[in-house]
Parts: C-alpha cells; sequence; structure tokens
C-alpha cells in the first residue's frame, strides 16, 4: 500500500487560477480529516498565456514532473487570443494526454440535487452514466497533421481521422471494465458503442472491434446507437445510457452536452487515464467572459480532484485515499442539495466563495 503520493499541478489559464487553489485548500483539508494518506503538490506554469511570454506551451520540466509524479490534477488551458501561428488554440493538454497516452476519457454525468436542471423529468434530475471518449486518436488524431492541397477552387483542406485495432481494444477493455464495476455497484451494466458506421467506414472498423470486444465480456450487456441519434436520445431519454464509449471528437462534443444535463460546464468533472498514469481536470475551459469576477464554479474542479484520490485510492489499496474521495463527492452533494446554490450558468449568483464555503462546511459535518 502506497501513502505518499506526488502531484503534479497545472493551474493553466483562465479561471484555471481561481478553482485551482481552492480545490488545493480542499484536498489538503480532507487529507487531514481522513488522514492515512499524503499529498505533495507542486505547481508548474504553463497554457497559453506562458506560450505568450516564452514560446513554450508545456515546459520539458512540467511535463517530466508530470511523468514522474503520482497523477496530474489540471484546470484550464487556452485563450481565444493566444494560438499558434498556424491558427489553432494552445491546448497543451491534449499534448499531455497523447505524450502520456491517456486513452480513456471518463467524463461521468451525474446530477446533483436542488438544481433547476434544463430537463426535468424525474429521470433526468437524477442522472449517473459516464462517458468513455477515446481520448489519443479519432479525428483529433491530425491535429498536426492537416493539410491543404490543390489550387484554386480545386484548393482544399483535409483532416484525415485514425482509428487503430489496439485503440479501439483498450477503450472498449475499459469500458467494458467500467460497465462491469457498475453493475456490481448497482447500476444498469450496459456499454453502448456511438458512431457513424452507416456512413464511414472507420467507424465501421471501430464497431466490429466493439463487437468483438463485447463477446468477450457477456456478462455486461452491449448497443450501438449512431451517433446523431445519441445526440437526440441524450436530450430526450439520457436515463437509458450507462457507458457510452466513442470516438475523441464525438466524446468531446457529447461531454458537452452530458454537461448541459448537469447544469454547465462548471458541474462536469473528468479523468484521463491511461494504463498507469492519470490527469484529472474539469470539463471547462478557460472561460475568458468571467474571468477575475468570482463566477467561476469549482464544483468540476472539486469532483475532478475527488475522481482523482478514487483512482489513486485503487491503484495503490488506500482506501483512506477512496474514503476522502467519497468525503468529497458526499460533501459537495450535500451542499447541493440544501437549495442555497444557484451557480452563474443556471442564472443564478453563486460564485467561487458561496459554493467552496457551503461544500467546506458540508465537508466538516462530515469529519
Ligand atoms: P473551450 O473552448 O476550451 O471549451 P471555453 O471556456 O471557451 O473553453 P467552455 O469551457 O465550454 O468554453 O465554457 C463555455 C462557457 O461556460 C464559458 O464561457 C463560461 O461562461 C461558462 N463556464 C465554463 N466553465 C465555467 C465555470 N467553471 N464556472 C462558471 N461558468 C463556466
Amino acid at each position: 500500500m502506497k501513502t505518499a503520493f506526488s502531484i503534479t499541478v497545472l493551474p493553466g489559464d483562465g479561471i484555471g487560477h481561481e478553482v485551482t487553489p481552492i480545490c488545493i485548500s480542499l484536498l489538503n483539508k480532507v487529507m487531514q480529516q481522513v488522514g492515512g494518506f499524503s499529498l505533495d503538490f507542486e505547481s508548474f506554469s504553463a497554457g497559453a498565456v506562458h506560450y505568450k511570454k516564452t514560446g513554450i506551451s508545456l515546459p520539458d520540466e512540467a511535463l517530466q514532473h508530470a511523468f514522474n509524479s503520482d497523477a496530474t490534477l489540471l484546470a484550464c488551458m487556452g485563450m481565444p487570443d493566444i494560438r499558434y501561428p498556424d491558427g489553432r488554440e494552445i491546448a497543451p493538454q491534449l499534448e499531455l494526454r497523447e505524450k502520456m497516452d491517456l486513452f480513456a476519457g471518463v467524463r461521468p454525468v451525474k446530477t446533483m440535487p436542488g438544481l433547476p436542471l434544463p430537463l426535468t423529468s424525474k429521470e433526468a434530475q437524477n442522472l449517473d452514466f459516464v462517458l468513455v471518449r477515446e481520448s489519443t486518436e479519432g479525428l483529433f488524431a491530425s491535429r498536426e497533421k492537416f493539410k491543404i492541397e490543390g489550387q484554386g477552387a480545386e484548393e482544399a483542406a483535409y483532416d484525415t481521422q485514425k482509428i487503430s485495432r489496439r485503440g479501439c481494444e483498450r477503450v472498449f477493455d475499459f469500458a467494458f471494465e467500467l460497465g462491469r464495476q457498475r453493475k456490481k455497484d448497482g447500476y444498469k451494466g450496459l456499454v453502448t458503442c456511438v458512431d457513424k458506421a452507416n456512413v464511414l467506414g472507420s467507424f465501421y472498423f471501430m464497431r466490429n472491434i466493439f463487437d468483438e470486444i463485447a463477446a468477450k465480456n457477456t456478462d455486461v450487456s452491449h448497443n450501438h446507437v449512431y451517433v446523431d441519434a445519441a445526440a437526440l436520445q441524450l436530450v430526450g431519454r439520457p436515463w437509458q445510457f450507462d457507458v457510452i464509449v466513442t470516438e475523441n471528437m464525438f466524446g468531446d462534443i457529447l461531454s458537452d452536452l452530458g454537461a448541459g444535463l448537469m447544469g454547465g460546464m462548471g458541474m462536469a468533472p473528468s479523468a484521463d487515464i491511461g494504463l498507469t498514469k492519470a490527469v484529472f481536470q474539469p470539463c471547462h475551459g478557460t472561460a475568458p467572459d468571467i474571468i477575475g469576477q468570482g463566477k467561476a464554479n469549482p464544483t468540476a474542479m472539486f469532483l475532478s480532484a475527488a475522481m482523482m484520490l478514487q483512482w489513486l485510492g485503487n491503484k495503490h489499496a488506500n482506501d483512506n485515499a477512496v474514503a476522502a474521495a467519497g468525503k468529497i463527492n458526499l460533501a459537495v452533494e450535500n451542499a447541493y442539495a440544501t437549495g442555497q446554490l444557484l451557480p452563474y450558468e443556471l442564472g443564478g449568483n453563486s460564485g467561487t466563495e458561496e459554493i467552496s464555503n457551503l461544500v467546506f462546511a458540508e465537508l466538516d459535518k462530515l469529519a
């Protein structure tokens, strides 16, 4: 059993600097409350502003520390007006995912009580499913390889999608293992492959591999849904899903839809998990429209930190870290259950301070 964990912290840009310090305070608090594990944080500058100052978006020192530490906690990176010469936004978090081979983007869609969510049925107010986004290939694989060919009216830009057997097998294995675990915990245990196999050959290839992996996991149910139908069903009957697994860009898009179902980007946590490494970060971006106004919702960052503790605890057989994750989740849930919080994204005026204070108070009650 391991008890001392080193954590690389990357606050990044924008509201990352507002939600990171408070999240570290929360982690320190729960660490003291539960005991039996320690977290040693080391913070590094990286992201768009760092690129503007130095010409480097992800310094080697930060990358090396991330490789050597037990886990990385990242807030958000990128600013719309700071770009690489080819026009792309600075997104070293994508580079980190690729370099660390973090193939499974885990995006839980779990609603909190006491919020006026966009879907009002009882089922939609109690959502609890997980979207797993393949995070190393798909259409995003051509991020740095895009090409323009031809002249005049024939000039055309190409981004090529990559779907590999290895990429599929490992993310589907991950999704079925998650489905199995969830089945044990009382959920449906249903893995849904979301693709566009009726139009694109690469997705037909992906679907066939999904079926091969499904045949090896017959204790877990499975089905397929085309991405357009998935978008419809996620708005119409999202509670029918348990584990969704999909290609990188489809996952990028559908996970924002999932965040919408939860009440906004500030509510949506995530983890990017590989075979040995993992990065935990809220789904939201740097939110340039609200920087410095105290409006940033820290919930997604808190829940991502809980995912980190859970992953560390499971990986290193440290039940205290798992218990601490449970406490953060419960404190957040209890804070929303008071009915006192209404984040800005849902039309209210609960910002970083109000939300944090209530979560900290609820954590105290669990001591
Ligand atoms: P990206 O383009 O990388 O996704 P972004 O910040 O432009 O980054 P989102 O993260 O999708 O886009 O956020 C969209 C909007 O949602 C933001 O502009 C902001 O108004 C709101 N938002 C996002 N995160 C939060 C948060 N943590 N708290 C409050 N509002 C948020």
